[in-house]
């Protein structure tokens, strides 16, 4: 599933190939999207990313707020020959966007009204006080409470792994027992990693490519993902693999405590 960098990359990407460009046609392949009106002869003004929401805006008012959710993804291709699992179709002056999604999860909704700032994204716009207000005081460990995405949006499994490493903080801490100093390093490094892997455009660890349909390369950047068993490149201690929360966490139990 895409996370916060993933959504990111795809965003730059098509503000760059897009912006400024008129959709000459939109078609629809998928009839369960049926919150997209018709965007012919619309001009994209704008793209942006609110979590992992990516917002298209048009220059005759209305936006396109869509959300990948586990398979979505947009490729840009010069030709107009449909790729397999494509939903939808934006048709430009130089070539076309596919909405690709074999799960079929991903959701557009075009709406009149610009969607509201969402205040929990680490990258764009993140109002500590209220996290620390509503969230950092929960009886949760902190892993699953990163995960929430009313806490802290579009960050998953890999990077929620990442950032605990590289803060040496243990993924079974409560968050009530968190002291400032640890918070600190949690949002330091939470920024860094997120900021590295946008620069990587994203990991590519099973499906994930760009909208050029590339890879990203930050998966060889990651030191606790998937390296149950290999030594903790911190401490020379040995990751392991737990599951919380039905999901599997890798942490250092020498270096994060
Ligand atoms: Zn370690």
């Amino acid at each position: 599933m895409p996370e916060l960098p993933e959504v990111e990359t795809l965003c730059r990407q098509l503000r760059r190939k897009i912006s400024g460009g008129k959709i000459l046609d939109s078609k629809i392949y998928d009839q369960k999207l049926t919150g997209i009106k018709n965007l012919k002869g619309c001009v994209v003004s704008a793209v942006e990313r609110r979590g992992k929401t990516i917002t298209i805006f048009l220059a005759e008012g209305p936006c396109a707020l869509i959300h990948l959710r586990m398979t979505g993804r947009f490729f840009w291709q010069k030709d107009s020959s449909r790729p397999k699992h494509s939903r939808w179709k934006m048709t430009f002056k130089d070539g076309h966007v596919f909405l690709v999604d074999p799960r079929r999860f991903a959701t557009i909704n075009v709406q009149k009204a610009t969607p509201e700032k969402i205040q929990n994204d680490l990258i764009t716009d993140f109002d500590e006080k209220t996290f620390f207000e509503k969230h950092a005081g929960r009886r949760v460990n902190i892993k699953n409470l990163l995960m929430d995405p009313r806490a802290i949006a579009g960050i998953g499994n890999i990077y929620v792994c990442e950032i605990l490493h590289r803060a040496g903080i243990s993924p079974l801490k409560s968050a009530l027992d968190l002291s400032g100093e640890e918070w600190k390093k949690i949002f330091t490094n939470a920024r860094r990693i997120l900021k590295k892997a946008i620069e990587k455009r994203g990991t590519s660890i099973s499906d994930w490519r760009d909208l050029y349909g590339r890879k990203g390369e930050n998966q060889h950047e990651l030191k606790a993902y998937g390296r149950d068993g290999k030594r903790c490149l911190v401490c020379g201690g040995s990751i392991r693999r737990i599951k919380q929360g039905g999901r599997s966490t890798f942490y250092c139990p020498d270096c994060q405590t």
